[in-house]
């Protein structure tokens, strides 16, 4: 791969007698890593089901390198939200933002997801997550990301950051700022990307770093935290971006990326406490990563909801959507509902819809309901585990008929294939103990419901 010139004189600068090891390392294969879902199951659970070969990414407690005989993406357990597909590195920021169940986060820069996930699984339910991304397109791959990790605490937003600000400010617990960038890290990876710099280096980008950094400072709560990251060397993108920040906001600080792990690298220009990732000193590519603190104490009452229009109770709801939801084992007591255009959205205590937001889901769309009937959602089953539906088809991720079920073809059923006290209606499809999507009973088949825009390729 040919490196541009004044990228390579920058680097020798930066690097001084490592510079050498880091031109060598692009003479090794890049590795391929995987993020077990916590959602789902622990780190010890995967390793116990799955037949990749597995080697722990040192300092991620759930990430992994992985090699097999299938493709990671070609897997049953993939479409089960599992595992996210993540090149190591690219965990670090997620796992060191110290996100925690009932926290309010953000993830400003979002699409498609790679951190989004993580940090909606560290939520374990309570709470809740808004991912943004200002690209409505990558949005939509967000979304689908987020809901087949089975996130169900969930805003998805295609917003302009400072309009986002307006709407919610001084709102979240947490907020990770995960920037587009020059993408210097990712040389190895993705050679096209040392050509875009010619035309489009750091210079491109310090403009909406800067203004990402300022509306995600607006959006954080006193005594709340914010994660800065790229994918790139630059002192410009990086510290020169935080220096910027500290010296504006006064009441920010810098903190530990805890826990801190031998290869990480301090930050340039005194900050220390910033994590530089190189891909000659760590098995992973190039990141930077730098943690705040604003000033203050978190109130956890918060100032109270907002009136979110149109919610209702379980109550309330059209009788064949309490019908079907009879058949799922949760409390739904303490939930809000919404009905917007035969939508029905479940919403946790907490999570309020703001007027005047380009909202991509507003909570777990859990279903349909038109002329009286209830159709389940897709994401209604990934956010499920399989004890939580009264009706269960358990398929081994060996069996044929899994891999046919995610074509969207129609599956025979036996009697053998009857873990649970099935009835002839709505089934939960799962492989191995975790859950696919719905299926219907008619006589010995099984109608497919799994979402067509999501079928196995
Ligand atoms: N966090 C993502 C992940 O882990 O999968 C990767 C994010 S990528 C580095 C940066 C993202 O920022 C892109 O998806 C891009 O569309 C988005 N972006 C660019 N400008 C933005 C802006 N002004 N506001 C919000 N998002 C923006």
């Amino acid at each position: 791969m040919k490196l541009p010139e004044r990228y390579c004189q920058e680097m020798r600068e930066l690097l001084g007698k490592e510079y050498g090891a880091y031109l060598a390392s692009f003479d090794q294969e890049p590795a391929s890593g995987l993020r077990v879902n916590r959602r789902k199951l622990s780190p010890e659970e995967f390793s116990g089901i799955t037949n990749f070969h597995l080697r722990k990414v040192p300092w991620i407690d759930n990430g992994f390198y992985y090699e097999g005989a299938v493709s990671a993406a070609r897997h049953p357990h993939y479409y089960a939200g599992l595992y996210y597909i993540q090149e190591p590195s690219a965990m670090t920021p997620a796992s060191r933002l110290p996100v925690e169940p009932g926290d309010r986060v953000l993830d400003l820069c979002a699409a498609p997801g790679g951190k989004a996930t993580e940090l909606g699984a560290r939520l374990a339910g309570r709470g809740f997550l808004l991912a943004n991304d200002i690209s409505a397109s990558r949005a939509g791959a967000l979304l689908k990301n987020l809901e087949l990790a089975g996130i169900p605490n969930l805003f998805v937003t295609s917003e302009d950051p400072a309009r986002l600000a307006d709407k919610y400010p001084q709102a979240f617990d947490k907020i990770l700022v995960d920037a587009p960038c020059s993408g210097e890290g990712m040389f190895r990876r993705d050679g096209r990307m040392a050509s875009y710099w010619e035309n489009s280096g750091p210079e491109t980008y310090t403009r909406v770093q800067e203004e990402l950094l300022e509306q995600a400072y607006r959006m954080l709560r006193p005594g709340g935290r914010m994660l800065y990251s790229t994918c790139t060397f630059s002192v410009a993108e990086n510290e020169k971006q935080i220096l910027r920040l500290l010296e504006k906001h006064p009441d920010l600080s810098p903190e530990d990326a805890v826990p801190g792990f031998h290869g990480f690298e301090p930050g340039l220009l005194g900050l220390k406490e910033a994590v530089r990732i190189y891909p000659h000193r760590m098995e992973g590519e190039g990141h930077f990563l730098m943690l705040l603190k604003k000033e203050g104490e978190i109130c956890r009452s918060g100032r109270p909801a907002g009136k979110t229009d149109g919610i209702c109770s379980f109550r309330e709801l059209p009788e064949a959507a309490k019908e079907f939801l009879g058949h799922v084992k949760k409390d739904f007591s303490e939930m809000n509902f919404r009905i917007q255009k035969d939508q029905l959205y479940c919403l946790l205590p907490g999570m309020e819809v703001r007027s005047g937001i380009r909202y991509l889901r507003t909570g777990l769309l859990a279903g349909t309901v038109r002329k009286q009937r209830f159709e389940p959602y897709q994401a209604l089953a990934m956010a499920l585990g399989m004890d939580e539906f009264d009706s269960v088809l358990d398929f081994s991720s060996e069996d044929p008929r899994t891999v046919k079920y995610l074509k969207g073809e129609t599956i025979s059923v036996g009697a053998e294939d009857t873990p649970t006290e099935r009835g002839a209606g709505w089934q939960l499809v799962c492989t191995d103990g975790f859950p696919l999507g719905f299926g219907k009973m008619a006589g010995q088949n099984l109608k497919n419901k799994y979402h067509p825009g999501w079928r196995w390729q």
